[in-house]
C-alpha cells in the first residue's frame, strides 16, 4: 500500500526534490566537542561533487525501534510512502564535503542536546543505515567577490567550510562564529586573507554575540555578507544590515538554520518575510 505524505499545495508547480538514496555509516569522528562528523557511502552520492557552496541535503533516519529508516518516493504526485512503517526523522544538514575517490560524503552534526538527528548523531556508529536526498538550495552571490563578511554559530559551521572552500585565493573573508565555549572552536580554513573571530555566548543567547559582532562590522563597499544561525537572531541581524546600514539585499544572504523552541525548523529560511 502507498500513502501519499504531502497533499497538492493549493496552485503553483511543486519544487522538483532529488529522491533519498540509502547510506551507511562508515566512520564517526569528532570535529570539536560538540560536532560530530558522520562519513557516509551509498551509491549515486555522486551528484554532491558539484553541490554549491552552502547547499544542504535532507538527512532521513530511523524511527524509534527501525534499524533503516522508511524512504519515500518523489512522486508527481507528490511524496509517497510505501507501506504502513513509522515515518522516518527528516532534517536538513549541509553536504560538508564529497570525495570523489573514496565515494563517501561528509556530514557534521551539531550535538545540541534536544532533537532526535542530535540524538542520532550522539550514537551513530560505523554500519548505521539512513538516507540523504539532495543537493538543494540556492546560492545566489557570487563566490568570486573580494570581500566577505560570514557569521553562523555552531551549526552552520559546516556551511561556512563549503564557503570558505569556494572563495577565491584573494579574497579577504571576516568570519565570526558564536558558540557554546572554547571547546567548540576549531580551525577553519580559508584564502590567505582570512580572519575568524570566535565568540562565546551568554547561556541561552542564541545569535546575540552575532549581532554585536554585525554592529561593529567594518564592511567594504560591494562586499558579500553571508549569514546563518537561530531564525529570530537572523532577522535582527538582516534588519541592521539591509536597514541600518543600507546593504542591498542582493549582497547579502541571511538563513534561519533553525528556530528556538521549533522541530524541523523549514530549510529555506531567508528571513526575507
Ligand atoms: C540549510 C541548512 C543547513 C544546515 N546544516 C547543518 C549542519 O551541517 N549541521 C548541523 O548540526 N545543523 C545544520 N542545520 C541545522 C539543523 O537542521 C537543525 O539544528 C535541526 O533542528 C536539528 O534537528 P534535531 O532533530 O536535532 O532537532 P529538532 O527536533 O529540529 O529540534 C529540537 C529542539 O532543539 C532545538 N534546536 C535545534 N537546533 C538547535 C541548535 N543548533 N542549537 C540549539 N538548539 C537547537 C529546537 O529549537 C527544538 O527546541 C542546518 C539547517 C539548515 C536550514
Amino acid at each position: 500500500m502507498t500513502t501519499p505524505a504531502a497533499p497538492a499545495g493549493p496552485g503553483g508547480p511543486r519544487r522538483r526534490r532529488k529522491p533519498p538514496r540509502r547510506v551507511e555509516v562508515v566512520s564517526v569522528s569528532s570535529v570539536s566537542a560538540r560536532l560530530v562528523s558522520v562519513l557516509v557511502a551509498g551509491d549515486g552520492l555522486d551528484g554532491f561533487a558539484d553541490a554549491a557552496p552552502t547547499s544542504h541535503l535532507k538527512v532521513f533516519l530511523p524511527a524509534d525501534g527501525q534499524d533503516e529508516p522508511n524512504l519515500p518516493e518523489f512522486t508527481p504526485d507528490g511524496v509517497v510512502f510505501a507501506g504502513d512503517g513509522p515515518r522516518p526523522t527528516v532534517r536538513t544538514y549541509t553536504p560538508r564535503r564529497y570525495d570523489p575517490a573514496a565515494g563517501t560524503l561528509e556530514l557534521q552534526f551539531l550535538l545540541h542536546g534536544e532533537g532526535p538527528a542530535s540524538a542520532w548523531a550522539q550514537r551513530a556508529k560505523p554500519g548505521d543505515k539512513l538516507g540523504v536526498a539532495g543537493p538543494g538550495g540556492r546560492f545566489s552571490l557570487e563566490p568570486a567577490a573580494d570581500n566577505w563578511w560570514i557569521a553562523g554559530d555552531e551549526s552552520a559551521i559546516p556551511a561556512i567550510g563549503t564557503l570558505l572552500d569556494a572563495l577565491p585565493a584573494t579574497a579577504s573573508a571576516e568570519v565570526h562564529v558564536e558558540v557554546a565555549d572554547a571547546d567548540d572552536e576549531i580551525t577553519l580554513a580559508g584564502p590567505g586573507k582570512t580572519h575568524v573571530t570566535w565568540h562565546h555566548r551568554q547561556p541561552g543567547g542564541y545569535g546575540q554575540q552575532l549581532a554585536a559582532a554585525a554592529r561593529a562590522a567594518q564592511v567594504p563597499d560591494g562586499a558579500r555578507i553571508w549569514v546563518a544561525c537561530e531564525a529570530g537572531a537572523m532577522r535582527g541581524i538582516r534588519r541592521y544590515f539591509t536597514r541600518e546600514r543600507g546593504i542591498p539585499v542582493s549582497q547579502l544572504v541571511t538563513r534561519g538554520y533553525w528556530r528556538a523552541g521549533e522541530q524541523n525548523h523549514p530549510d529555506h529560511d531567508y528571513g526575507e518575510d
